[in-house]
């Protein structure tokens, strides 16, 4: 990596709701130490804030010391607060830890304290904390709805007291969560709250503006007002116009107004969030200062090269250890089938069978009916798949665990076919599904309604030949899982930027993804003749069953009938460079623009 010169290095501090890994949930804490990590490599100084979660285990965190003890506004009082210092995964961690119940709990999210109430509170703590120790980075770069709030307080409260010098960028992981807030807690950290939910603020902003500007400290923000109207967030409304409802602020249009730069994760997605949805009117009128910039994967952490996770490492020019992958994997989870079944002359080696992954949270944006869709349609192509996810809702944990518990239809239907001509069927616990069924060397056909008969010849999700169904969270798996796959499947129905297929590249999988967001930016459709040069995996539009069947169909072709070229483009996804080495310069453009030299 190119070091700058010295009179270009620059000081962030991000403040953060996750950091990977030891307070990460999804996508936003591997960005958070990538980018970071990448702008310390470049040599510039950067520093995350946190808070110091009850959850994070303080054996993850090298030279963990209390640096300083102070005391932070919320809600009328005054709030003893530690902030200490430690370094996880090379980047120096400020964690702020209340004295109060905020951040206790198992979890990073989820804990029985009032989530947003504690990120102002935490927001606040931070400036606090700068002020009181004096530190002014260049840049304080914010992070979602969680530290949304933190602009405001910047530009309206601390800029008045002593903090000069920070400018301030906003990161939009995922526009979903709006960060709805009552005026009265936002008036809790020490803000007027009915003054953001008044017209006022508007004709105020905008003089402001004029004023910075003027003066040179531009705020670069068109100023209006953080609240919405009854119909929000559902509609894409003109809030200038229409009645506003005080009691539903966003802190994260908060924090786009009142940023000096703001950016969302992929140019798609940026593109997307323009055209429509909640926020559309509100960056359209921040147009100048709303940047598309596509995360990056951190190239060290994902590393099939040297990753200590796996049971054999491979890369580009030495992928044999992949296969090695893909065997310890289907070992470990029971999906080996060697030999020759009885009546067929072909042997049945399961590293032959293309084996798909889906490693997500299992909520509605990453496309649950098509991730069910795919566990069915690779059972009947007679592949594999694997799914690694958490789920937050009970009703969808509910529904994967039946799926994991439930029938599978058959293996190897196009094996079975061509040889014995056989047609069956497989009974679910609870319905019917006519299908092929091959059982050792013995073929059973039944007719539809013959329920009992075929009860003993059930194959279970979770124990078949076909699905395995993980519902957890694992780091470790997730790597091995990565290793393993020939494929990666990220069927969403939207994806600001998306991780697992970047992830799933580095390490030879084959991306099969919804054209959407940071997926349309990644990866291009192998059988559309105009991406020949960029190439790199299966693509589709729809949201419907069939054209996910469809590429998954175009996708198995190709691994079964094209072996060889399979084989390259296995080899050309692992080339390709999707680490921040790309992306983090754009960052730094952003905070060269925007910063005040003094
Ligand atoms: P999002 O941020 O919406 O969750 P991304 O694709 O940006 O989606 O990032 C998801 C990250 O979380 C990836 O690193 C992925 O491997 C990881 N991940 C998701 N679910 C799990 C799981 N159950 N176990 C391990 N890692 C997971």
């Amino acid at each position: 990596t190119d070091i700058e010169n010295d009179s270009n290095l620059i000081h962030i501090i991000h403040v953060t709701a996750e950091m990977a890994p030891i307070a990460k949930v999804g996508g936003l804490g591997d960005v958070v130490t990538g980018l970071a990590r990448a702008c310390l490599s470049r040599g510039h100084a950067v520093d995350i804030m946190l808070p110091f979660y009850e959850c994070i285990q303080k054996q993850q965190i090298n030279d963990l010391a209390l640096i300083t003890a102070y005391v932070t506004f919320y809600d009328g009082n005054w709030v003893p607060t530690k902030a200490y210092r430690g370094v996880v995964s090379g980047v120096p961690v400020i964690f702020i830890e209340p004295s109060n119940e905020f951040f206790k709990g198992q979890y990073v999210y989820g804990g029985s304290y009032n989530e947003l109430e504690a990120y102002l509170f935490f927001s606040r703590a931070c400036l606090e904390w700068m002020q009181v120790t004096g530190v002014q980075p260049d840049i304080i770069h914010v992070h979602e709805w969680q530290t949304g709030a933190l602009p405001l307080l910047y530009w309206d409260m601390y800029q008045n007291l002593s903090l000069k010098k920070p400018r301030v960028v906003f990161t939009i992981h995922n526009m979903e969560h709006y960060g709805e807030c009552r005026k009265d807690q936002l008036s809790k950290c020490g803000l007027d709250g009915s003054i953001y939910a008044s017209v006022d603020k508007i004709l105020l902003n905008r003089a402001l503006l004029l004023l910075t500007s003027l003066i040179g400290i531009a705020l670069n923000s068109q100023g209006y007002i953080l609240c919405h109207t009854n119909n929000f967030p559902r509609k894409a409304i003109d809030d200038r116009t229409i009645g506003h409802n005080p009691e539903r602020l966003s802190l994260l249009k908060g924090g786009v107004v009142y940023s000096n730069a703001v950016v969302t994760v992929s140019p798609t997605y940026l593109k997307e969030t323009l055209c429509s949805g909640w926020l559309a009117s509100t960056l359209l009128r921040n147009r100048e200062k709303y940047f598309g910039i596509l995360n990056g994967i951190d190239t060290v952490i994902w590393d099939p090269a040297t990753d200590v996770f796996l049971p054999a490492k491979f890369h580009a020019r030495k992928p044999e250890g992949k296969k090695i992958c893909k065997y310890y994997v289907q070992r470990g989870l029971g999906l080996v089938l060697e030999g020759t079944l009885a009546g067929d002359p072909v042997p049945y080696i399961t590293h032959n069978v293309p084996l798909i992954v889906c490693i997500t949270r299992l909520v509605a944006q990453k496309g649950l009916h098509l991730i069910t869709q795919a566990i069915k349609h690779t059972a009947e192509l007679g592949g594999q798949m694997i799914v690694l996810g958490t789920a937050s809702d009970a009703r969808v944990q509910r529904e994967f665990e039946d799926l994991a518990n439930s029938v599978i239809y058959l293996r190897m239907i196009e094996r079975v076919l061509p040889a014995n001509g056989i047609k069956g069927l497989a009974v679910g616990k609870k319905k019917i599904i006519v299908s092929y069924l091959q059982v050792a060397n013995d073929t059973k056909i039944f007719s539809t309604g013959a329920e009992e008969k075929v009860d003993n010849l059930l194959i279970v999700h979770n124990q078949g030949s076909s699905t395995r169904i993980l519902l957890m969270y694992s780091e470790e798996l997730s790597h091995m899982l990565y290793a393993a796959a020939d494929m990666v499947l990220i069927p969403s129905i939207y994806e600001p930027c998306g991780l697992a297929q970047m992830i799933g590249m580095r390490y030879g999988a084959v991306p099969v993804v919804r054209k959407t967001g940071g997926l349309a930016d990644t990866v291009f459709d192998m059988d559309d003749s105009t991406n020949h040069e960029i190439a790199n995996g299966f693509v589709f539009e729809g949201i419907d069953e069939g054209s996910l069947n469809c590429a998954l169909d175009r996708a198995f072709r190709h691994y079964r009938e094209k072996p060889d070229e399979w084989n390259s483009m296995v080899q050309k996804v692992m080339e390709i460079d999707n680490s921040w080495n790309n992306t983090a310069s754009k960052y730094i453009e952003i905070y060269n623009s925007i910063r005040v030299r003094w």
